[in-house]
């Protein structure tokens, strides 16, 4: 391997630090805690790990934090009333939806049924638009996170060429106006790009974020690219044993770190950056509802 590897997990650990001092001065300075509620509505097995290492990290870091565990089948106007409920509440912050919803739930309306100051997913309709227009807004964690490492990595990304795989609403699409708002020069590829090889190879920073495991080959990397792969696929590991598992990212990790001048791995990139970033979200939230100063 030469390429240099983007510790998330380190660069995690330093941002939830940040995120607790930032939390003790509220608390100390102003008598102010900031609350995260998370509301997950069904058994999706993922899910539930996610929500509860969430909820660990918020309560290590000073927060409060709120869980609401719902029935799958858990009517439409019921979880619309428990949203309406936590926008009213002084000490919620932020608020979560944990994605995806059982189907018979309109997740559009769910989400856009958060108080955009408190949609710390940064999905509600308002955020996304003032993304769109470089105004202050709730950012999307895992985009966040993924420039936040790029930011550290190479300081100014002005003028790079960033390809983003995937356009979901989620990943994709807020990458992108993020990289752009970062002055790079943006392509966004999906499943209909004509020569994704070729456009892939184009790139400056490479982004993939589609959801197939291992997708990307090294000689899709243009030497010394930077490399961030969002993706998260758990395949059978026979190597570890019968009906074991293990994570993969969407690029061929092997493949792409003898060609990229850095790379995130999977796990330990982007994954921790994203919980980080949402608990930055809800102190920057706590904080411009309180009319004080935002973290940096
Ligand atoms: P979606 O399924 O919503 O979007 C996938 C995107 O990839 C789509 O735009 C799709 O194109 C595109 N795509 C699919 N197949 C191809 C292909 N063969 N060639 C090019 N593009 C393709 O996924 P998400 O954005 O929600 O998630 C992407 C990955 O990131 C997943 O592995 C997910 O688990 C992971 N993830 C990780 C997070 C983290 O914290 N690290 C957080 C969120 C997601 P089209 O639009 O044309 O269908």
């Amino acid at each position: 391997m030469s390429a240099t590897l983007i510790d998330g997990k380190a660069f995690a650990a330093r941002v939830r630090d940040k995120v607790a001092d930032h939390v003790t001065r509220l608390r100390e300075e102003h008598g102010i805690v900031p609350g995260l509620a998370v509301v997950l509505v069904g058994e999706d097995p993922a899910s539930q790990v996610y929500v509860r290492s969430k909820g660990k990290q918020t309560v290590e870091c000073g927060m409060a934090s709120f869980e609401h565990k719902l029935d799958a089948d858990t009517p439409e106007a019921d979880l619309l009333a428990l949203v309406a409920k936590l926008n009213a509440d002084p000490e919620v912050h932020g608020i979560l939806v944990q994605l995806p919803l059982p189907a018979h739930l309109d997740s559009d309306l769910v989400i856009n049924s958060i108080d955009p100051a408190k949609d710390v997913d940064g999905f509600h309709i308002s955020n996304v638009g003032l993304l769109g227009t470089g105004q202050k807004s709730m950012v999307p964690c895992t985009p966040l996170g993924c420039l936040m490492m790029l930011r550290d990595h190479h300081g100014s990304l002005s003028g790079m060429n960033a390809v983003v795989v995937g356009r979901s609403n989620i990943v994709g699409k807020p990458m992108a106006q993020l990289l752009l708002g970062e002055s790079c020069t943006v392509t966004i590829a999906h499943s209909r790009t004509k020569d994704l090889p070729e456009v892939c190879r184009r790139a400056d920073i490479l982004v993939a974020a589609v959801g197939r495991p291992e997708m990307i080959p090294g000689d899709w990397v243009k030497p010394g690219a930077t490399v961030i792969d969002v993706g998260i696929n758990r395949i059978d590991a026979p190597e570890k044993g019968a009906g074991k598992t293990r994570l993969v990212g969407d690029v061929a990790f092997d493949g792409c770190a003898a060609v990229a001048g850095a790379i995130t791995p999977v796990p330990g990139g982007v994954g921790p950056m994203t919980i980080a970033c949402l608990l930055a979200n809800t102190v920057t939230a706590c904080c411009r509802a309180n009319g004080l100063a935002e973290p940096e």
